[in-house]
């Protein structure tokens, strides 16, 4: 595959903006005409919301790629140009000793270097013997109230998030989408200052929450955003109690811009109120109508077919098992909507994670220490039933045959010790020893979950993409659990310092 276009000639003069910050290449403007188009094509022009939803996304395809630093530097860029690499590419195809040409923040050129019109003032960087995959993303964590050595409300602050966002980007990833425990006011704050800084942190995504009133996350979790709204005067949750809420919600919501929504169904053992299908069909109803996409949290999948029936987008759990079958994974497929299976949640808190030298890097002796062997309940090789493995096996494999969207997503945060993007390369192995090939992980990592959370300039290593990467020193298509092995990370084209971000995090 060669995918690579001329540097088209400088252009100068009075200009729109968008022309002068995308001055580089044709092909690049070309891409970002084609992304706007797509997006387009998706909202409703008439809508507010769905505009705003559209500014936002295009928000990040257009600011994120140039500083006005750098913008005010005209023509003169920093090229960057990383050959003889394994380049995956995050489409399903796999470019050996390809090269990739970047450009300030973004990828001009991939594929064969001797094609390419290289600038005079290029930097290169030999990674022969090295893969290259799209940075990952995360599709489902909760940021802000893990602190590593306490969980709670307490600990959400700005930069408690940017802390988060930063281990993300240690461990690889571009993107994380917090599932609808945010405070909205500050998290769109927070969004606006990634936009316009130099910070190299994974970029932030959240939702609003809706639920029955006074309900949704865990009990534990529940006790704690309620608070939180109570400490900021801000919304995470917005109650709904019957239709008219329901609309009046889903307006309110569309009003303040917040591009996703996640609902809660399930009655956490008879502890909370179910949001009944009357009423979720009425979110759903008008948030389809208003552009905005519906993930939902499901306790079962039984659950699960009225949810598709009724339009919405995604499952933050997916319930993996005997109850899900083939009629529902058909379902799924015919009403384009994805699963995030969710695996290590329950996993990982039975294993002496403390012991793996990957999470040891980003976390405290002390805490290490806690989550090791003979703390508590968990085991250095964790004993699985045959009966729950085969079972979980045969689902996923219905699944992956009926080619349903799977995503990584990982619910990172949720919980105490469910720590971020460490537990998203675990979840990955996962998704490998259940019968994905490494490849189809890879893409529930990055392209895939970049479409459906309007991520249109990230996860795949494309001309016109952001230059979001992850040089690793071992294939991962042999070996999932080579994502591990993470040599550099770029984020909007500049590598992270992952040797201070890790003698931050572990003091
Ligand atoms: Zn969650």
């Amino acid at each position: 595959m060669l995918d690579y276009q001329c540097p088209a000639k400088k252009e100068s003069g009075n200009m729109k903006l968008r022309q002068q910050l995308f001055s580089d290449t044709e092909q690049f403007r070309l891409n970002l005409l084609i992304q706007e188009t797509v997006l387009m094509k998706r909202i409703s022009t008439t809508k507010r919301a769905a505009i705003k939803f559209a500014t936002i996304a295009l928000g990040w395809a257009l600011l994120v790629v140039m500083t006005p630093a750098q913008a005010q530097q005209g023509s003169r860029s920093n090229s960057l140009l990383l050959e003889n690499a394994r380049l995956i590419i995050g489409d399903g195809s796999v470019i050996e000793a390809g090269s990739i040409l970047i450009e300030d923040a973004n990828i001009v050129a991939v594929g064969n270097r001797d094609e390419m019109n290289l600038p005079d003032n290029v930097t290169r960087l030999d990674l022969a013997g090295k893969s290259i995959i799209p940075a990952l993303i995360d599709a489902h964590a909760h940021l802000g109230y893990e602190a590593y050595t306490s969980w709670g409300e307490q600990n959400y602050s700005r930069e408690n998030l940017i802390d988060h966002l930063q281990r993300y980007a240690y461990y690889g990833f571009s993107a994380v989408f917090s599932a609808g425990s945010d405070p909205g006011e500050l998290a769109f704050s927070l969004q606006r200052e990634l936009r316009d800084d130099q910070l190299q942190v994974a970029r932030f995504l959240f939702a609003a929450g809706m639920a029955p009133p006074g309900q949704g996350p865990n009990d534990q979790f529940l006790k704690n955003a309620l608070a939180l709204e109570q400490r900021t005067g801000m919304t995470i949750l917005y109650g709904v109690g019957n239709e008219q809420q329901a609309i009046d919600a889903v307006s309110e919501i569309a009003d303040r811009g917040i591009p996703l929504i996640k609902i809660w169904v399930d009655d956490r053992a008879g502890t909370q109120q179910k949001l009944a299908p009357a009423l979720y069909r009425v979110i759903i109803a008008e948030a389809t109508r208003r552009n905005i996409p519906v993930f939902v949290h499901q306790q079962y999948a039984a659950d699960m077919p009225d949810l598709i029936r009724s339009g919405v987008d995604g499952f933050l759990h997916g319930r993996i098992g005997n109850d899900l079958d083939q009629a529902i994974a058909q379902q799924l497929v015919q009403a384009k909507a994805f699963v995030v299976p969710n695996l290590g949640l329950a996993e990982l808190r039975r294993e002496a994670i403390g012991e793996d030298s990957f999470l040891q890097a980003s976390v405290p002796i002390s805490v290490a220490k806690r989550l090791s062997a003979g703390s508590g309940q968990r085991q250095l090789k964790i004993v699985r039933s045959t009966d729950s493995e085969t079972e979980l096996k045969a689902s996923f494999a219905s699944l992956i045959e009926a080619e349903v969207d799977i995503l990584l997503g990982t619910d990172a945060g949720a919980v105490p010790d469910h720590f971020f993007g460490y537990s998203g390369h675990r979840e990955l192995e996962i998704f490998v020893r259940l019968g994905m090939t490494p490849m189809q992980a890879l893409l529930a990592a990055t392209s895939r979950p970049a479409q459906r959370l309007g991520l249109v300039d990230l996860g795949q290593l494309k001309p016109g993409y952001s230059a979001d990467l992850v040089v690793l020193d071992s294939n991962p298509l042999d070996d999932i659990r080579n994502t591990r092995r993470i040599s550099r990370v770029y984020l909007r084209g500049k590598e992270i310092d992952r040797e201070s971000m890790s003698r931050k995090f572990s003091n």
